[in-house]
């Protein structure tokens, strides 16, 4: 039973869903400047924007709460974003919040007096632990006003309860969280459960986050910004200044850093504070993929391009600094380096005498030292993620270096690819089986690239990466560039390229998938609208371990209803919901319009999306996000590029979902 009553100040009041133009950063916030803000502001801003649909409304609501954190309270402007993002430090220190569902059904079982088999029936009953966390405490008799919670003080106590280790740790997470659950108001409690079990999507993604952010702080520096917004004119300013922020964080993904510099010096100067440090990862360079040599020539027009060896492996951006220390981090800014011990150690061997510091980009591939062959990504994959101890290494790895991004204390992503891969080339030293530099040629004629392309297949590579050298050959950071285009084997045999799509529903499964789910919804991510969208039904792929690790995975992420940021026919009727959390990495036959899927909906067909047929499951991408997965414009471009389409017979228009006759009946 609750022992206090929750407060009842007037953050109860606050309203960060008004209109900017009415919202008056300061009055209408409900604490005083030099005041913690209260995490009831916070809670209310989340629930505004659960309420309210639509991203520009939702950057408003986030931008109002800012403007008033900036002007207040601009100490807690970083936790404030940590907490919408449901993070508690940079990705790259790989502290996550996400405790288990036992810890918080025991924390939730104490705090009510309920039995833990009565809470978690209660929970799977409502579906979403936040609104048993808010429902139990609207229930509960209260005596006494705690203390108001703070924003400052729910993000230490977060911290504080995902970096624990150690003896009798359990018991001492249950504690912590059973005394935030105390001081917590109902809506405060939705919010908190919801982020230590890191379900905290509000359904801002970090873009849009950045976006609120450059809004709130351009209405604190100019309150006439204000009246503006939604003005054509502002919205014109907003992008271009949100490039700034989105810059900065791209090149020091580390908001620790960049909003007390932000504060300080202002947008304009981030640049200045805020650039690549070895140590720190950014995001890097993607490539475009390509149907055909071609196709290729089409894209370059003329330029000049190497052609390199697209290793099936891992991305590794190996940072060394001044101090010798060396960092490993994965295509999505996580700290790898425990996972490479040998790796760490090769380093001291390759860097020639005059290398200080630098930041290079490879792909580290499993290898087996006695043929000297390349192996395949799945046998990469078997090896230890964490604590890894050097002597029990039985995968070898070797790294194909590819471009250098950062070498003694000089940015060189302004520098042409052909200057970046001299330097590369005269900084480190190959040693065979353990780092090499990419296979390469320069090339220009269509059979000679063909060779390669099968030559590189040969190998064991998955195809090729075409790269400009000298015109627009600089790298951009975090982008999917034209510069860059991959050219791999699948697309020789005329399947297409792999999606990488999230499941959002499951199908409970039949016949010899019972107890298991025997199908999934799965959904593209449409980058514009921040939503997922579905794409199709998938049953097929699958071998019997993968539907029982992955059903058993995704029931952690069950929610009791479809997000407001999908998009999905009603007529699809998934058993199950859950909040995106995996990335798998599917093949199909062909893309086809659909009257029922709903990717890339409005960009071909008002109403249609594009669907997959014949889809079919090949892996779990444990290196992306849901928002990293396949877009809905590069779904549509796929489906553009399709010979069938090309041609001018627009592709079959899929009759309901596409999927395979077996996995429909047979399985779910
Ligand atoms: P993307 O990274 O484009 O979203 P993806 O993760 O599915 O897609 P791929 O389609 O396989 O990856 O292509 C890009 C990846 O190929 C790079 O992120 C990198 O890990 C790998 N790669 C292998 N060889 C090279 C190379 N020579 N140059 C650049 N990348 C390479």
């Amino acid at each position: 039973m609750f022992l206090f009553k929750p407060s009842t100040d007037n953050s109860d009041t606050y309203d960060p869903a008004k209109a900017t133009s009415k919202y008056n950063a300061v009055k209408d916030a409900v604490w005083k400047s030099g005041e913690k803000v209260p995490f009831l502001a916070l809670a209310k801003t989340f629930a505004a924007i659960e309420e309210h649909s639509g991203r520009l409304k939702s950057i408003e609501i986030m931008s109002n709460y800012f403007c008033s954190v900036m002007h207040l309270s601009p100490d807690d402007l970083v936790k404030s974003v940590y907490m919408c993002l449901n993070k508690v430090c940079p990705d790259y220190e790989n502290i996550e919040l996400g405790i288990g569902p036992g810890i918080l059904h025991k924390a939730l079982a104490e705090s009510t007096g309920k039995t833990l088999a009565q809470v978690k029936k209660d929970i799977a009953s409502l579906g979403d632990i936040g609104l048993y966390a808010e429902k139990s405490k609207s229930n509960q008799k209260l005596l006494v006003k705690p203390k108001p919670l703070t924003v400052s003080a729910v993000f230490d106590a977060f911290k504080t309860i995902a970096m624990m280790t150690g003896n009798q740790v359990q018991s001492k997470k249950v504690d912590k969280i059973k005394s935030l659950i105390t001081s917590s108001s109902p809506i405060e409690s939705r919010f908190i459960m919801r982020s230590l079990a890191g379900k905290m999507r509000i359904g801002l993604g970090e873009k849009s986050l950045l976006q609120a952010l450059t809004q709130a702080y351009l209405i604190f520096k100019d309150e006439s910004n204000a009246k503006l917004v939604g003005s054509d004119k502002f919205k014109e300013k907003l992008a271009k200044k949100s490039l700034l922020l989105q810059t900065a964080y791209c090149e020091c993904p580390n908001y620790d850093k960049i909003i007390p510099t932000l504060m300080e010096h202002g947008l304009e100067n981030l640049s200045k504070f805020c650039f690549l440090t070895p140590g720190i990862p950014l995001k890097p360079m993607l490539a475009h993929p390509t149907k055909g040599v071609q196709d290729v020539l089409e894209r370059l027009e003329g330029a000049k391009f190497t052609c390199e060896y697209k290793y099936d492996g891992e991305r590794a951006q190996i940072h060394l600094n001044d101090d010798k220390d060396t960092y490993i981090y994965s295509r999505n800014q996580e700290n790898n380096t425990e996972k490479y011990p040998d790796i760490v150690k090769l380093i001291h061997e390759i860097v020639s005498p005059n290398v200080t510091n630098f930041i290079l980009d490879c792909e580290a591939v499993a290898f087996d030292v006695s043929t000297k062959q390349i192996l395949p990504f799945q046998v990469l994959s078997t090896r230890k993620r964490k604590n890894v101890d050097e002597s029990e290494i039985t995968v070898r790895v070797c790294l194909f270096a590819f471009d250098l991004l950062y070498l003694n204390s000089e940015s060189l992503v302004t520098k042409d690819l052909s200057e970046r891969r001299e330097l590369l080339r005269q900084s480190f030293n190959e040693v065979e089986g353990k780092f090499m530099l990419a296979t390469s040629k320069d090339l220009s004629d269509v059979d000679a690239i063909q060779e390669f392309l099968e030559e590189s297949i040969k190998s064991k590579c998955e195809g090729l990466m075409i790269k400009t050298l000298h015109d627009d050959a600089t790298y951009e950071i975090a982008k999917r560039s034209r510069k860059w285009l991959k050219l791999k084997k699948d697309y020789l045999e005329g399947v297409g390229d792999t999606l990488d799509l999230v499941p959002i529903g499951a199908y409970l499964g039949k016949g010899k998938r019972t107890g298991v789910y025997g199908g999934f919804l799965l959904a593209c991510y449409d980058e514009e609208s921040e939503e997922f969208q579905s794409i199709c039904k998938i049953g097929t792929g699958f071998t019997d371990e993968d539907l029982s690790s992955l059903s058993a995975s995704l029931k952690e992420s069950l929610v009791a209803k479809p997000k407001s940021y999908f998009l999905f026919d009603d007529s699809l009727n998934p058993d199950v919901w859950f909040e995106p959390s995996q990335v798998w990495e599917v093949k199909c036959a062909d893309l086809s319009i659909s009257p029922v899927h709903r990717a890339g909906v409005g960009l071909l067909d008002d109403t249609k999306g594009i669907s997959l047929r014949f889809p079919r499951f090949i892996k779990l991408r444990e290196d992306k996000k849901p928002e990293d997965a396949t877009t809905a414009s590069q779904v549509v471009d796929m489906y553009r590029n399709q010979e069938s389409v090309k041609s001018g017979d627009g592709g079959a228009e899929a009759a309901g979902t596409a999927g395979s006759k077996e996995d429909e009946n047979d399985y779910y």
